[in-house]
């Protein structure tokens, strides 16, 4: 979910973008992602070759997603560039401890570079597998368009952030309700 928000439609994703987000989801360490963003001048077929797939899936998460959300069937065929990553991603998955809590990581058996891309296809694929069940929401801003993943008790959260797009609508209200005070005077 963080990658589609990560690679909005409306914008290109580069080798930079994929690498950052990569960096700062602790897909990769930062010694790693300082190796990659040199790779499209070391091996640019390499780079294109994995810049195409992370298009791909960010395509057809953002559209199966969104299929999810309108409660409309998902096509096979929106699914295939997720389990084309799945497919050909060897690993295990492994309990790694941090701060006195374990959670479960995957470790990839290496090589190639499509690994940087399974822990996405795996995310997106659990996602995927809740069905209608998925607590996937859409922020109720038009404008803002981010995807969030609503944890909260009642299941009633509509902003992605409460400090942004929440107080945001708030104050959007209040200068409604300003607005609307001062002509009726
Ligand atoms: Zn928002």
């Amino acid at each position: 979910m963080d990658f589609v928000n990560a690679t909005p439609p409306n914008t290109e994703v580069s080798w930079e973008r994929l690498i950052q987000f990569l960096s700062s989801t602790d897909i990769v360490s930062p010694e790693r992602g300082a190796q990659l963003l040199n790779l499209p001048q070391s091996d640019p077929r390499a780079a294109e070759a994995l810049l195409l797939k992370a298009r791909r899936l960010s395509f057809a998460l953002r559209k199966v997603f969104t299929a999810m959300l309108r409660k409309q069937r998902t096509a096979g065929e929106w699914i295939e560039p997720v389990n084309e990553i799945l497919r050909i991603t060897e690993g295990h998955d492994e309990l790694v401890g941090q701060d006195g809590l374990w959670k479960i990581e995957f470790v990839a058996r290496g090589g190639g570079l499509d690994w940087l891309l399974a822990a996405v296809a795996r995310s997106g694929a659990e996602i995927i597998a809740e069905g209608a069940h998925a607590r996937l929401r859409l922020c109720a801003n038009v404008h803002c368009g981010l995807f969030f993943y609503d944890n909260s008790r009642t299941r009633r959260r509509r902003w992605c952030s409460m400090a942004v797009c929440g107080n945001r609508s708030k104050v959007a209200a209040f200068a409604r309700k300003h607005a609307s005070g001062r002509t009726a005077l």
